[in-house]
This record gives structure tokens, C-alpha cells and sequence, in this order.
């Protein structure tokens, strides 16, 4: 343990006991108020420099990427919208030679596109255009200059945060194999930001890990490659198709928390340290003066958030390893922590540090988690864009749940940042009341 470390509270120890292992979850289906998966582009457009996001979609679908990810447009985005018209709805016209016609267009005018994503949405589903042949067609034709992949992004298939699984599971395939006998690697799987996947990868060098690769790459030609020997490291709690596709090559994850707040950091860090042997006295070495500098700046913001009561209504995934971070770190009292989906296994050691008795939810049914939320009377709700206005209309602070998405909040250098997402709805309300 690292000499800078609190005393331990490992996952089914100590005050927590087996935290919530075992505990029951409230299931529930019905209206739900969850983004789409297209919303995934916003952030993977900026990861992945010579890839291109075609949705087929309709303007609604346009307008989604349009509004959500246009504040962050500079020159030539990397993502576009082939509107679905209503002749094509209505049969009218062949959607296929229209698409095949678009992309043509768009490689003409943008020959640095080296990965070209097709990208379905709810009415390419409703008409059935299906966009893994237009792929492979299109690959056929203009492959290997440029790689064609789909996956969907729809509302009837995807949540939020799920777009990115999609998009990283399309790419798993096309990942080479691992060269017969290599030395094992460690494959990081999970979109972070360039500044914290910088910041990781100093750290790895420092414990002496040297073959370290991350998914998705930033470039189409970086794909890492993959086998027995990969050993992978889950960034983000919302890739269960991307796991299991790596697991089909032979890839075995690591069991870990998620690299949010100290802790789950120093925890997620010493995972990978520990299957590739590196001693405990170079682990703390490295990783001594990250911890002090995070544990500094999230004590920085207890005193506004100890006490303080949170809701978390489903939206992005990573409200477990979220509500662990507030109740351990920042003494956080949880009324429900709500999820999309809740991945038993790669929560695991999640589950084991939340407070025994947490209320867990997976899936939505809207009005009856509106009513339990008015019945905690919480001092902080995270939710999505739409629930916002409505709650803070109602007295209640919010806290958007797409900036958690959109924010770098892993790793000890944001983990300061990550409180303050927290703290600051809390600041500004009390600013107001005064
Ligand atoms: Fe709406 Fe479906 Fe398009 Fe998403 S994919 S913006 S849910 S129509």
C-alpha cells in the first residue's frame, strides 16, 4: 500500500462490509429520458482524427448531433448526417444507391478520411436499410484506401453512452492478431480524452509497463493488436459488447473499479501493476505524488458536499462508479443510484465499496422515479438535459449527466475537477438563495 494511502477500505471490508454485492436492485421498464447513442459521436469524432460518423438518419437525428456536439466545431467536422427523405421512407427510391452515392461524394471532398463509420439510427431500423452490406459494399469498393464499419446508433437499440460501445465493438475485428508468443500487453479500453490518456500512459511507463495500447486509437492505422497475451483495462463501466468481442479473441480483462476519484484510480492503476508484477515499492513510487496532488484537490470541496444528499437518475453508466467516488471520497449520503444498465461483473468491485443498503435502480419508468426523488427531497440530482429544467423548477439542484460524459473526469489530475462538477450546482444555488 502506498505510504501516502488512507488506511484501506478494500471492496467487502471493513466499514461497508460486502457493500453492495449482493444487494437487491429495483428493475424497472417504461418511459425512459435517456439520449440516443448517436450522441457518442460528439466525443468520438474528436478521439479517432481520420474517422468520419455518417448517420443515416432523419433531421431530427441531425439536429441531436448538430446541437449537441456544434459548440465544438472549429473547421470540417467529422461527422455528417445523410437525411433519410420521405421517398426513401416511403420505398420510393433506392436508399442504397443513394448512400453509396453520398459517400462517394463526401471521399471526394475529403480524401484524409481513412475510417468511415456508417452510422444507423431509428429510421434506417424503420426501413430496414441495412448498413453492415452497404459497409462491407462499400468497403469492397474502396478499400484499402479507406475502411468501411457501421454500427447503430439508434434510439430503439442504444442509450447514450452505448454508441460508443457500438462504435468500439465494430472496430474489435479488424484489430490484428497478436504475433505468436508476444509479451504481454495491456490494452486500456475506453474513449479518454488525448490529455488524460497522456497522463496514463506516463504513469504505466513510470511502473515499467511498456507495451501499452489504448482503444479506439487516434488513428484508423493504430488499431493495437490483440490475443491471449492482451490483458485489458476497462476506462469506462459502459463496454460490455466491446469486452465481450475482445474476450472472443482471447483478450482477459482485468477486474478493477473505474479510474474515477483517488481511490478508484490508485485502485484501477495497481490492477494492471499487479498482473504485470511490478513491485509495490515502484507502484507507490510512481504513483505517490499524483495521489497527494488528487487527494489535495477533492478534500478541497468536502465541505460544501459532505452530508449532502445525491439522486442519480439512469442515464450514462457511470453513476455506480460515480456514487462511490461522492460516498467514499467526498462523504456523499446516496438516496438511488440509477443506471441504464447495471454489468454485475464489470461493477463488481464497485458494488463492493458502496455503502450497504444503497437504493440500486436499472432502468427507468420515469413517474415513479420522479415521485421517489420529490420523496428524498435530495440537495443534488444528476440527470439528463431534459429532467434538468423541470427538478431546478422544482427547487432542486441539478447536475447534467452528458457533462460527465463530455468532461475529463479520470485519473488523479481530474480529480478535482470531477468534485467541482459536483459542487458547483451547489455553490451557484447558494449564491442564489443569498
Ligand atoms: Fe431521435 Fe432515433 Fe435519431 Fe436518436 S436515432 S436522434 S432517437 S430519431
Amino acid at each position: 500500500m502506498n505510504a501516502l494511502s488512507p488506511a484501506p477500505r478494500l471492496p467487502g471490508t471493513g466499514a461497508g462490509g460486502a457493500g453492495c454485492t449482493a444487494a437487491p436492485v429495483l428493475r424497472e421498464r417504461g418511459q425512459r429520458e435517456v439520449f440516443c447513442g448517436l450522441t457518442g459521436i460528439v466525443w468520438l469524432h474528436r478521439k479517432i482524427q481520420d474517422a468520419f460518423f455518417l448517420v443515416v438518419g432523419s433531421r431530427t437525428c441531425a439536429h441531436l448531433i448538430q446541437s449537441a456536439a456544434g459548440v465544438m466545431i472549429f473547421a470540417e467536422p467529422r461527422f455528417a448526417t445523410a437525411i433519410i427523405e420521405e421517398r426513401d421512407l416511403a420505398g420510393l427510391a433506392d436508399a442504397n444507391e443513394e448512400l453509396d452515392r453520398v459517400v462517394a461524394r463526401l471521399l471526394e471532398r475529403r480524401p484524409d478520411i481513412r475510417l468511415l463509420f456508417l452510422v444507423g439510427s431509428c429510421p434506417s431500423e424503420v426501413i430496414k436499410l441495412d448498413l453492415s452490406r452497404a459497409a462491407q459494399r462499400l468497403s469492397r469498393r474502396i478499400h484499402p484506401d479507406v475502411r468501411v464499419l457501421n454500427y447503430s446508433g439508434s434510439g430503439i437499440e442504444t442509450t447514450f453512452t452505448q454508441g460508443e460501445d457500438a462504435c468500439l465493438a465494430a472496430l474489435v475485428p479488424e484489430m490484428p492478431a497478436e504475433p505468436a508468443g508476444a509479451a504481454p500487453s495491456l490494452l486500456v479500453v475506453g474513449a479518454l480524452a488525448e490529455v488524460v490518456e497522456d497522463q496514463m500512459r506516463r504513469l504505466f511507463d513510470a511502473m515499467g509497463i511498456a507495451r501499452v495500447h489504448f482503444l479506439p486509437p487516434r488513428r484508423a492505422n493504430e488499431l493495437a493488436p490483440v490475443g491471449p497475451n492482451t490483458l485489458m483495462l476497462l476506462a469506462q463501466p459502459f463496454l460490455a459488447d466491446t469486452a465481450r468481442a475482445l474476450a472472443g479473441r482471447g483478450a482477459r480483462r482485468l477486474p478493477a473499479p473505474f479510474p474515477l476519484g483517488v481511490e478508484g484510480t490508485t485502485m484501477w492503476l495497481r490492477a494492471a501493476a499487479e498482473a504485470f508484477g511490478v513491485d509495490p515499492t515502484r507502484f507507490a513510487a510512481a504513483t505517490a505524488a499524483g495521489e497527494a496532488r488528487a487527494r489535495g484537490a477533492v478534500a478541497r470541496h468536502r465541505e460544501r458536499l459532505a452530508g449532502r444528499k445525491i439522486f442519480f437518475f439512469p442515464d450514462s453508466q457511470l453513476e455506480v462508479p460515480l456514487a462511490r467516488f461522492l460516498s467514499r471520497e467526498l462523504d456523499m449520503e446516496l438516496a438511488e443510484v440509477g443506471s441504464p444498465y447495471l454489468h454485475r461483473e464489470h461493477l463488481a468491485e464497485e458494488l463492493a465499496m458502496l455503502p450497504e443498503g444503497t437504493a440500486l435502480s436499472e432502468g427507468q419508468h420515469l413517474d415513479r422515479q420522479l415521485d421517489r426523488c420529490r420523496d428524498a427531497r435530495p440537495d443534488l440530482v444528476v440527470c439528463g438535459l431534459g429532467l434538468a429544467n423541470p427538478l431546478e423548477a422544482e427547487g432542486m439542484a441539478t447536475k447534467w449527466s452528458i457533462e460527465l460524459v463530455f468532461t475529463p473526469i479520470q485519473g488523479y489530475d481530474q480529480a478535482g475537477d470531477l468534485a467541482a462538477l459536483f459542487s458547483r450546482p451547489l455553490l451557484r444555488r447558494a449564491k442564489l438563495e443569498v
